[in-house]
């Protein structure tokens, strides 16, 4: 970690405005945000109207429809983009303090996810300038055919609380590569990186109103976004059940969508891996992010035969981890993000006990702060009817299941209505590749897990999403095609 101030809780908490056409305001509804580790107020967020959201997409149409940023060649759109990730890496303490102070991670956590967003900048950067189309020759010497890719016009922007700035980047620039513009609403438990995320654009040269920002609830601001006429398309990315409420109200304007939702993720054992480094793995899976990651492997399933092994090896790791104060160094696992969350955990893993799962270690709140602390839990005698085996739980929950064949693991892992990621853990290449190749999953790690890079495409099978975000085609997403056929001779009469 290279933090250059030493981090310290804020005295008052810092207020935040909303952009919209280049002005600053603030909404005159406000809520207060706490630090789900510590508990004092952190952030003063504004809570925006709908009449906020309409302003806001007005700014980006007109920008949109009276160019100066659509029509801009693309190198000069990537010139911003770069110099907004090098402000990114300028302003890093600040960004990542403030992540920490909201979202609860380790703040070297942020560090990293500060950084690695500063390089998917760059890498989109580079993506603006590869845009291309497609010709036809081969109508023969009177026509032309030209295949152009179009900035799809206003997109509007929804992104959760648990990878605030890093899940930004992982859209934004992509967005603004393309040409499009853009109203975009962070999580409520979660504005500040984006609002300075807006500063950033500002001092680097973006033109106004490409880039507006509207904090504030899913209802109004989110539903309204959703529901726009103006907004061409949305990006949202959340909850498996708020993505099926943006199919419903985009359907208006028949928008186009990219969704990227909820995931219960499996991670596949055999008998063969090196059970040392899978358990590490494993609870890096589950614990990374307090569990709060879409990608969080959370259903494990083992070879029977080296079952206990692997599960002695995890509760060791898991008892052994540090679970605290997200501002200490040695911090690998911090709260959770609210005490709605930590209920809805809590409830899950009391009911699989009651329901007879086993509880192999953690399962109960831990005090070492104020905030929503739980202990990382491991349950053993899953069946499938509790709601813990199918529910996404997002906390550090860990459930595990055995099986006797292959064919067997991957019926386990593929009978779920996610589709997300899932993790291979074997020494064979057969088996490996016969279950990356077999699970339902946008995103399959083989003897590693929850890492890669913007080369990656990411998103989700079945009802963990639609679109590909990010990846070389991930600027794609955000243009339109347009075929269009060019007549250079004499047309014949279609009348005779
Ligand atoms: P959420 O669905 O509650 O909220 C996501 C965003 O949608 C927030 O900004 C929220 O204010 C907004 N929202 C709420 N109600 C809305 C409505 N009616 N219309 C429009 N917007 C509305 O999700 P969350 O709790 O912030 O995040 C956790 C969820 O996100 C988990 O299910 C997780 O798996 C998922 N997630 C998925 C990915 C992915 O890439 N697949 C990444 C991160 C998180």
């Amino acid at each position: 970690m290279t933090l250059h101030t030493t981090p310290v809780l804020p005295r008052t908490p810092r207020k935040l405005e909303n952009l919209i056409g280049g002005k600053w305001f603030s909404p005159s509804d406000e809520m207060v945000r706490n630090s789900p580790a510590h508990g004092v107020p952190v952030t003063v967020v504004p809570l925006a109207t709908e009449a906020d959201v309409d302003q806001a997409v007005a700014a980006a149409k007109s920008r949109f429809d009276n160019g100066g940023w659509s029509d801009l060649p693309a190198a000069a759109r990537a010139e911003v983009l770069l110099r907004a990730a090098d402000l990114i890496v300028e302003r890093c303490d600040e960004l990542s303090l403030a992540e920490t102070l909201e979202a609860g991670k380790p703040l070297w956590q942020s560090v990293n996810e500060i950084k690695g967003a500063a390089d998917i900048w760059r890498f989109a950067a580079g993506q603006a300038r590869a845009i291309h189309g497609q010709t036809f020759n081969n109508f023969g010497s009177k026509s032309l055919g030209l295949v152009l890719r179009e900035p799809i016009g206003v997109v509007g922007l929804i992104t959760p609380w648990n990878f605030p700035f890093f899940i930004l980047a992982e859209r934004l620039p992509f967005i603004l590569g393309a040409g499009c513009t853009v109203v975009m609403k962070p999580s409520e438990h979660t504005s500040t990186t984006t609002i300075m995320m807006g500063r950033i654009l500002e001092d680097a040269g973006l033109p106004e109103g490409v880039v507006n920002i509207v904090t504030g609830l899913g209802e109004p601001v989110g539903r309204r976004i959703a529901e726009h006429q103006d907004i061409d398309m949305v990006s949202f990315t959340g909850s498996t059940r708020v993505g099926r409420s943006t199919i419903i109200a985009s359907a208006g304007n028949i928008k186009k969508l990219s969704l990227e939702l909820g995931g219960k993720n499996p991670v596949i054992v055999m008998a063969d891996a090196n059970l040392e480094k899978a358990a590490d793995g494993i609870v890096y899976g589950i614990l990374h992010n307090a569990g709060q990651c879409c990608v969080s492997g959370s259903r494990l399933l083992v070879a029977r035969e080296v079952e206990q092994a692997l599960t002695e090896r995890i509760v060791s790791l898991m008892q052994r981890v540090k679970v605290g104060d997200p501002l200490v160094p040695e911090t690998r696992v911090g709260p959770i993000v609210n005490d709605i969350q930590f209920n809805r955990i809590k409830k899950l893993v009391d009911d699989g006990r009651k329901s007879g799962a086993t509880l192999l270690t953690g399962g109960r709140q831990i005090e070492p702060l104020a905030g929503y602390f739980l202990a990382p839990t491991f349950l053993a005698d899953i069946r499938s009817d509790m709601a813990i085996s199918g529910e996404e739980v997002f906390g550090p929950v860990l459930a595990v299941s055995a099986f006797d064949t292959k064919d067997e693991a991957l019926r386990m892992a593929n009978h779920t209505r996610y589709g997300l990621s899932a993790t291979v853990w074997t020494e064979g290449l057969q088996d490996g590749l016969d279950l990356v190749r077999g699970v339902k999953a946008g995103r399959v790690w083989l003897n590693t897990t929850i890492t890669g890079g913007p080369e990656m495409p990411i998103g989700g099978y079945r009802e963990s999403g639609q679109g590909r975000e990010t990846g070389l085609s991930g600027i794609e997403e955000y243009t339109e095609v347009k075929s269009i056929l060019a007549d250079l001779g004499e047309r014949g009469p279609w009348v005779p």
